[in-house]
């Protein structure tokens, strides 16, 4: 059976080997996530070459994403040491033991301010002692390296990407990546300068805002309009607001997100006991399965994939915990098909019949089909979410691998035929390939235009038996 709710999944040392990235795609990942805030660009490219081949030999769709650090401040560990051992009165002095990402930092940060490190597992307070900043450990344990660092309540305003982010993006275009992240996101201006880097390689890979900050809370709508899709980042968020609003937020921004016909990732923590326990928390699994109520597009798992002693048997859990809740709601499409026509601005042919006709009919569909030259039509009839699956015909690769992300959409390649008439034979050959992935279904709605791949309108919508 196949879920509607996507799974992403980090790649880390966990994960990078063929084997286990071959048994994450076969236990349920869709979107593989390369965090470029660690590790090299040799080791990105690598990881992406065996990502590639993993799912060709699987013949399995497999996305690819690109975690960029941008506005995000990292805390580096200097003196060549990978860890730090910190206790309660500690003190680190920047410029010896450890410095920032952004240097410029140093300018907004007060003496007696609070420092969170690492989704807050460790905190700080700042000493200025004439031009040395020293932080003082308010916590114990190991800091790791270049985790990330948070200022509640500051406003920094650096250059949306970093240096670092410039090769990222080169990689990512040059790659061919699906989805290009950018963390630390504050307004739409920074989605604008990512699009202008993006533009110098004539590759459009879909872009995603990371909402983290109050900033981006505040912004959320502009920030929609820009970006392609959103992901609630949970891990910084909870940090950069009081910790109690998340969940609100998470809602808030899925649900507008919907609205606006965009894509939402739920992030972070999501089975974060796993990095150590085969079992998670049922805590951790109500929230796997609240963010499938709340309907958003995909999961995601960071440090479980990446740095987890149990990645595959993660994502195996991730997928039961959605199947079986996917599995009670109400079986049926709810398109609101005024809504779906103003939005594509299509007339459609015998408008008012073809309303009627699919919401009489609506009850028994099993899935959709739906033949879309950019994939769009497929991405509005997902934002309805119809708990069905989608099967998106699209004319080339790079098309179907951008949907991987949204609720519900399978795509199938359909090359040929370019300008010819869709008749009920095309839809055949269409089933075909279908049948060849593995899916089955009986009732299907297929909704097409009169010609493949020549622009006009949504003018067909057949009940096809299989
Ligand atoms: C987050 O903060 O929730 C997140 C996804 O970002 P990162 O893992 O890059 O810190």
């Amino acid at each position: 059976m196949n879920k509607l709710t996507k799974i992403i999944a980090t790649i880390g040392p966990s994960s990078e080997n063929k084997e286990v990235i071959e048994k994450l795609i076969k236990e349920g990942v869709d979107v593989f996530r390369f965090n470029f805030k660690h590790n090299t660009v040799d080791w990105h490219e690598k990881i992406l070459n065996k990502v590639i081949s993993s799912s060709e030999k699987i013949k399995k769709n497999i996305a690819t994403l690109i975690d960029l650090q941008g506005p995000e401040v990292r805390l580096k560990i200097l003196k060549n040491l990978d860890k730090i051992e910190l206790f309660k009165g500690k003190r680190l002095i920047v410029g010896e033991d450890i410095e920032f990402s952004h240097k410029e930092v140093l300018k907004k940060i007060k003496n007696d301010q609070k420092i969170f490190v690492d989704d807050g597992a460790f905190s700080f307070r700042s000493l200025w002692s004439g031009k040395k900043l020293i932080l003082e450990s308010e916590k114990n344990g190991f800091l790791k390296d270049r985790k990330t660092a948070n200022f509640p309540g500051v406003n920094f305003d650096f250059p949306s990407l970093t240096v670092r982010d410039l090769d990222g993006v080169r990689l990512a275009c040059r790659e061919k990546m699906d989805f290009i992240a950018l963390s630390f996101v504050r307004s739409k201006k920074d989605i604008q300068d990512l699009k202008k880097e993006i533009k110098k390689y004539e590759f459009y890979p879909k872009i995603i805002a990371k909402i983290e900050t109050e900033k981006a809370i505040k912004n959320i709508d502009e920030i929609l309009d820009e970006a392609d899709g959103v992901m609630v980042a949970r891990g910084d968020m909870g940090i950069e607001i009081p910790i109690e609003q998340v969940p609100y937020y998470q809602k808030m921004i899925i649900k507008k997100a919907k609205e606006k016909n965009k894509f939402v990732i739920t992030a972070t923590q999501m089975l974060k006991s796993m990095v150590s326990f085969l079992i998670p928390t049922r805590a951790e699994v109500s929230d796997v399965a609240n963010a499938c109520y709340d309907e958003t597009d995909a999961v995601m798992l960071s440090e479980e994939t990446a740095g987890g002693k149990y990645p595959v048997e993660t994502v195996k859990k991730m997928k039961e915990i959605i199947l079986f809740n996917e599995n009670k709601f109400p079986k049926k499409i709810e398109i609101n098909f005024e809504r779906f026509m103003e939005k594509e601005e299509i007339i459609a042919k015998n408008l008012v019949d073809i309303i009627n006709l699919s919401r009489e009919k609506s009850k028994s569909i099993d899935a959709v089909i739906v033949f879309t030259e950019t994939g769009k039509t497929a991405r509005v009839i997902s934002s309805f979410r119809p708990h069905l699956p989608i099967i998106a015909v699209v004319p080339n690769k790079n098309i179907a691998l951008s949907l991987m992300v949204c609720y519900g959409i399978y795509p199938v390649v359909y090359s040929e035929d370019k300008g010819k008439e869709i008749t009920l034979s095309s839809i055949e050959k269409v089933i075909d390939k279908i049948k060849k992935i593995g899916f089955s279904f009986k009732n299907t709605l297929v909704i097409h235009g009169d010609f493949w791949r020549v622009k006009g309108k949504i003018s067909v919508m057949r009940f096809y038996n299989f």
